[in-house]
């Protein structure tokens, strides 16, 4: 028997139940059944007595002897009841089915450990379908004092695979292989982290033998998983930094230091400074740039992209943003030119809706490099965009692109344009080393100063009346108003109906002219959408009454109240990126959840969550608690999903320990070419073959 073959190497796997086994667990091989882990234990320590039962017990197990057995006609089909005794009592074990099987096999007066679901009726305990083992037999077992449970499926144990079955599957492989399971990590290794040899772990994994071992059985495999996807990401990364080449940055030159003197028009913060650092050191280092910009909304990200291109036009490169919208390139355009307005720097936006003669002359003026920097959609990606030398592509709010999108940028050069990718969305460090493990990440955890927090506070809907009052005050002080509501695919139509009803609402509440609305929604038109957003912009109009189209980025300084209307529907990302469109300005802002009275227990947690903090890292380590990692923006494509044993928020402690030991490793064993390392080696190898983990963002 070796690990490669199917299940139908094991006492009673027939084809069918293999192959039965294989389309509903997706185990393929003894391998595949030797990884696939129990997700729970029954602790299997405690005896009980027929006398001590209590009814709460769920399940127990119990030594004793089946005096009689009888079969009781009723409506449909019979039972077969036994009498079950032991010295201080007797109860009632109970089959529906299988009568014949346990006619012929259950043997009198023997002593049997039937285990099972305690059932109680009429002042008096039975069980129903228990399993049942000869104690004979039951000793002769690998002794397991925890027993597995593992997952399975309704048509699995329909078939006859129950988890007594199953887990003599596994038992059985065990036996068998146990002497020729290989050793994946070197022994000094499991010497100074003190981990269970692989023999031992695999063992105890599935059949622990104390609550001790079984925790260091699931350490070391823990450990073991984590640590090769961290090895394989940093080699992705050392890979690419040594064998992809970048343009080289070599120069801080006029443009940004005339900038940086004469034009910034705030002292930077530490953390810009330092996030600018990063990518100085990345853009003159030969190696090509591939950086993840993380920072809260507001944290001032653009900025330091307006840098990061100045070096790249100082260099003699061309530089260009994308955005996800329209209204968001557009105010990257507007914010860079005049950022720039006294310097000599030819700058472009690129949309959907601009003019052919103008799109032309972009055109040509990119391919002749006379235009420096290109900011834009979508309609950067188009094949007749053509830059004369790219050496910067920054995107904005990454997670709007899809990755083949993104990939299109690096098409256009001899080599790839560094790239920097900027996202509000914080992903909490740890996924982060998972996800895009092999990608550099900045972060920007410092809001300029002097801005005052958001005032947050939750109402139900009961006080809308006062919540229109205070939108009254805040409007009469000359400031503005966002009032968003919920748009969710699944309920559009309702969801439209309430934005409406509430858009209908506040008209009456608001009326003009002493009041103008602006609205806009998925469903309009762009040059209308863009002709409110415009108007609420420029002041025009006081309340913007939304969807979450306005969830990204737009830049309003005047607007100092977020109403939220039925916040218990959004998510908690959503909720703080939408809190991030108020308090640009100088002045207390507020923010107010408005929400039902009925409130899930995950609902409240979102909304107190947001009501405690503004910490977008913070939010983001609730958030991912909450959904778990696959609902977490980008997590879609990476290994972290199909981990057999760590979890990725559960584990962090042992996620950073591997990511540090394989850190370490690389450093002083690059290749993994020294001996004792070659049992890493070879299990890298084989890993690097079969998992192609996505971790490449651009
Ligand atoms: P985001 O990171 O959300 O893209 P922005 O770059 O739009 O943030 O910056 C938000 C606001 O903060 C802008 O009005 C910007 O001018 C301002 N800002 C950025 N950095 C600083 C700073 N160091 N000091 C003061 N204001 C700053
Ligand atoms: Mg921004």
């Amino acid at each position: 028997m070796n690990l490669n073959h199917p299940l139908t190497y094991l006492k009673g796997v027939s084809n069918a139940k293999a192959s039965l086994i294989s389309s509903e667990l997706g185990i393929h091989s003894l391998n595949g059944l030797l990884h696939f882990f129990p997700f729970r234990y029954i602790d299997r320590t405690k005896f009980y007595k027929i006398k001590e039962l209590v009814n709460n017990e769920s399940d127990v197990q119990i030594i004793g002897k089946i005096t009689s057995l009888r079969t009781v006609q009723q409506k449909r089909g019979s039972r077969l009841v036994a009498t079950f005794q032991d010295e201080t009592g007797s109860m009632e074990i109970i089959w529906f089915k299988g009568h014949k099987w346990i006619k012929d096999y259950i043997k009198l007066n023997t002593a049997y450990v039937a285990y099972g679901k305690l059932n109680f009726f009429k002042s008096s305990f039975s069980m129903v379908h228990p399993e049942m083992d000869l104690v004979s037999e039951y000793k002769r077992k690998i002794q397991s004092k925890l027993q597995p449970v593992y997952s399975s499926t309704e048509k699995l144990t329909n078939k006859g695979v129950s988890n007594k079955i199953f887990r003599g599957y596994v038992q059985e492989l065990i036996t068998h292989i146990f002497e020729s399971i290989q050793e994946t990590l070197p022994q000094y290794f499991t010497e100074q982290f003190q981990l269970l040899d692989k023999r031992q772990a695999l063992l105890n994994i599935h059949f622990p033998n104390s609550p001790e071992l079984l925790a260091k059985a699931q350490y070391r495999l823990k450990f073991e998983e984590l640590f090769f996807i961290q090895l394989q990401l940093l080699k992705k990364k050392m890979i690419r930094k040594q064998k992809i080449k970048g343009y080289v940055f070599e120069e801080v030159g006029k443009n940004f230091n005339t900038f940086y003197k004469d034009h910034l028009p705030f002292d930077l913060t530490n953390a810009q400074k330092r996030v600018l650092k990063e990518i100085r050191k990345d853009v003159a280092s030969h190696a090509h740039m591939n950086r993840l910009l993380q920072g809260d909304v507001g944290s001032g990200k653009t900025i330091v992209a307006l840098l990061s291109m100045l070096l790249a036009i100082d260099n003699g490169f061309q530089a260009t943003i994308m955005a996800p919208t329209e209204i968001l390139a557009t105010q990257h355009f507007n914010a860079m030119d005049s950022l720039l307005k006294e310097m000599d720097i030819t700058l472009e936006l690129l949309t959907g809706s601009t003019k052919a003669s103008k799109r032309k002359q972009i055109h040509k003026d990119l391919e002749s490099g006379d235009l420096k920097i290109l900011i834009g959609t979508h309609a950067l990606l188009e094949d007749k965009v053509q830059f004369h030398n790219l050496g910067i592509a920054i995107i904005d709010e990454q997670h709007r692109f899809g990755v083949a999108q993104r990939s299109k940028m690096w098409q256009k050069n001899e080599l790839p344009p560094h790239i920097l990718v900027m996202t509000a969305t914080p992903i909490p460090r740890t996924l982060a080393m998972s996800v895009y493990g092999d990608l550099d990440i900045s972060v920007i955890d410092e809001l300029p100063p002097g801005r005052k927090e958001v005032k947050m506070v939750h109402r139900y809907d009961s006080n809308r009346l006062s919540v229109f009052n205070f939108m009254k005050q805040e409007i009469a002080k000359g400031k503005q108003v966002y009032v968003v509501y919920p748009l969710i695919q699944e309920s559009e139509a309702m969801d439209y109906k309430d934005l409406m009803d509430g858009y209908e609402s506040i008209s009456r509440e608001f009326p003009s002219p002493n009041y103008q609305i602006s609205i806009v929604h998925g469903k309009m038109k762009a040059e209308d959408k863009e002709y409110e957003m415009q108007r609420f912009l420029k002041g025009e109009t006081q309340i913007m009454v939304a969807t979450t189209v306005i969830e990204v980025g737009v830049n309003v300084p005047n607007a100092s109240v977020m109403v939220i209307e039925s916040a218990e529907r959004f998510g908690l990302s959503q909720l703080h990126q939408l809190r991030g469109r108020v308090g640009r300005g100088a002045d207390q802002s507020y923010c107010v959840l408005l929400s039902s009275f009925k409130l899930s227990k995950e609902a409240k947690t979102r909304l107190q969550t947001m009501v405690e903090t503004t910490d977008g890292f913070k939010i983001a380590e609730v958030d991912l608690k909450l959904r778990g990692p696959g609902n977490i923006m980008g997590t879609q494509q990476s290994g972290v999903l199909s981990l057999k044993i760590a979890d990725v928020v559960k584990d962090t402690s042992i996620l950073k320990k591997a990511r540090n030991v394989a850190i370490e490793l690389l450093s002083k064993d690059p290749e993994l070419s020294l001996p004792e390392n070659r049992l890493i080696k070879n299990t890298y190898a084989v890993l690097a073959k079969r998992t192609g983990i996505w971790s490449n963002i651009s």
